[in-house]
């Protein structure tokens, strides 16, 4: 049986863009600087749980000589700043993973504010020049929303990893696949009616799929988000994050159903 997501896989994907000669960049670095290489790649990561994931996914690209983002949740399980030192360590962008209108059950103004006291919670381990919001498919809100009504840059933070980015073929693994399907709020809003991109999504049924995108030459410009949790090598993690993707799945199925 060829397993998907497993770190193995993940190693494939990193040694195409050595191989294929691509620029991976953080999320920062390519919104603070023009890049004017052929091939680049922005690579993201949201560590919703199992934080440890996070650091082997990160040594594996230190080890292929690769900088990435790696956005934290403010919540018990991930929010382990030895850890969260280690990933900062290795050259890596640290990122905060808010989910304020969340945890304020659509309070703007309780937002904002526990926002801004788990931002300075994650300044104090490392510096923190951009954002991505959590997307739960289970609450009502949208997380980026809260920049409809304040300024992240107030917060002395250059991007939104959702908002700042427009014209740039979108990749992520949200709901096990690579393609659109049980991505309810994992989007680029200015994406939206980019159909060209989809196609090209709709056609990727595996990991070794985007492997050879990476590898054709026809995708010059590329950003990919993982979920470190989802990618195991051992049979048990990976029975496990195979069963909680195909519940969600099944949760985001009943939801859109209903509404
Ligand atoms: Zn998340």
């Amino acid at each position: 049986m060829n397993r998907d997501f497993t770190l193995n896989k993940y190693r494939e994907l990193c040694k195409a863009f050595r191989k294929h000669r691509y620029t991976v960049c953080t999320v920062a670095d390519y919104l603070e600087n023009q890049h004017s290489e052929e091939n680049i790649v922005v690579l993201r990561h949201d560590v919703d749980r199992r934080l440890q994931h996070a650091v082997r996914m990160a040594e594996i690209e230190h080890d292929f000589g690769l900088r990435s983002s790696y956005y934290f949740r403010y919540s018990k399980s991930v929010f382990e700043p030895a850890s969260i030192q280690m990933i900062a360590n290795m050259g890596h962008e640290i990122g905060y993973h808010y989910e304020t209108l969340d945890k304020a059950k659509g309070n703007y103004e309780k937002a904002i504010t526990i926002f801004e006291n788990e931002l300075s919670k994650f300044r104090e381990i490392a510096e923190i020049k951009t954002i991505c919001m959590h997307g739960n498919p289970l609450t009502k809100w949208l997380n980026r929303d809260l920049w409809s009504r304040y300024d992240f840059k107030d917060f002395g933070i250059i991007g939104e990893a959702f908002l700042s980015f427009e014209d740039i073929a979108y990749f992520s693994d949200t709901g096990r696949t690579w393609a659109d399907k049980y991505k309810v709020k994992d989007y680029i809003p200015s994406d939206e009616a980019c159909g060209e991109d989809l196609k090209k999504r709709e056609t990727l049924k595996c990991t070794d799929d985007l492997v050879s995108l990476i590898g054709n030459g026809n995708q010059q410009t590329a950003y990919i988000l993982t979920h470190p949790e989802r990618w195991s090598n051992g049979i048990i993690g990976w029975i496990m994050g195979y069963s909680k993707d195909m519940a969600v799945n099944l949760g985001k199925k009943v939801i859109m159903f209903v509404r």
